[in-house]
């Protein structure tokens, strides 16, 4: 099993979810089976009792979860059905852990953050991401995890420790990391400003990961030399640079990160063997 994390770093409401699930729809275009997790990091057990003026509306799946309206994108961009599991939230993974020290599943340990939260998160996704989510019925190649929140948050901080080590759990072969981030543009001259992006970075790199993509969200396509300081100071490849400015259709992002070549990295990166040549995309 691949695994593809997609953190976010500035400010909320960027695009992760659309990166996402585009990232997932290039993959199913090589003919990989391609699962998602979407993790919201609030004490909520799920969206259902939650003000759709504060997270959208709530999207209600086949079995009668009602989680994040993310997972109807993932369902609509690659033609999967996904389980009330695939929406992992803080309030589902303490929950778990709480039902199993009263078991006594620990033995008599103190309960802690880390270990056994973090152990809780990374067990989740391994057994959520291969679960069956087409007509074919088969195990998933890809898993993409979607990480709600900015990095630098209290309420995502357990998820990105239990990811620093997952990364260790599934081995560097397995185990990618899209970070998106944004591009002010301000001033009267419209500079297009790589400052936040970098100190997004530079935090997620003091919590242990390293992205290996770089997502850049703008109002308007980003200039060659933005990208190129971005390269530079992000400690990623020039390629691993990509630019998704505002479209008028998000279905148009989808071909953004393929004309920039997603796929050769993602499947250099990860060492995916696609089942056949791109289809279905023009
Ligand atoms: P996040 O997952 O970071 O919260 P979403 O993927 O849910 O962000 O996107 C937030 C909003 O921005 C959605 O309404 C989405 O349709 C819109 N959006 C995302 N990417 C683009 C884009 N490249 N162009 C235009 N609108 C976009």
């Amino acid at each position: 099993m691949k695994y593809i994390i997609v953190s976010g770093g500035v400010i909320s409401g960027i695009g992760k979810g659309v990166i996402a699930s585009s990232t997932g729809l290039l993959l199913r275009t090589l003919g990989l089976r391609v699962t998602s997790i979407k993790i919201d990091p609030y004490l909520n057990i799920d969206a259902g009792t939650m003000t759709p003026l504060d997270h959208g509306e709530v999207f209600v799946l086949d079995d009668g979860g009602e989680v994040d309206l993310d997972l109807g994108n993932y369902e609509r961009f690659l033609d999967i059905v996904l389980t009330r599991d695939n929406n992992i939230t803080t309030g589902k993974i303490y929950n778990s852990v709480i039902q199993k020290e009263r078991r006594g599943d620990y033995l008599g340990k103190t309960v802690q953050v880390v270990p056994h939260v973090t152990n809780e998160i990374q067990d989740w996704v391994e057994r959520v991401a291969k679960i069956p989510v087409d007509n074919s019925g088969l195990e998933p190649d890809v898993c993409i995890v979607e990480l709600g929140g900015t990095v630098g948050d209290i309420e995502s901080a357990p998820f990105i420790e239990a990811m620093r080590q997952f990364q260790f759990r599934v081995g560097h072969e397995n185990f990618c990391l899209i970070h998106v981030s944004l591009i002010p543009v301000v001033g009267s001259v419209g500079e297009q400003k790589t400052k936040p992006t970098q100190a997004s970075v530079r935090d997620l790199r003091g919590l242990g990961l390293s992205p290996d993509i770089i997502a850049c969200r703008s109002s308007k396509p980003i200039l060659e030399e933005v990208s190129k300081k971005i390269s530079m100071f992000c400690h990623v490849s020039p390629e691993s640079v990509f630019a998704v400015h505002d479209c008028k259709s998000v279905y148009h992002v989808p071909l953004l990160l393929k004309d920039q070549g997603i796929l050769n990295i993602l499947t250099k990166r990860l060492n995916l063997e696609p089942r056949h040549s791109p289809q279905g995309l023009s």
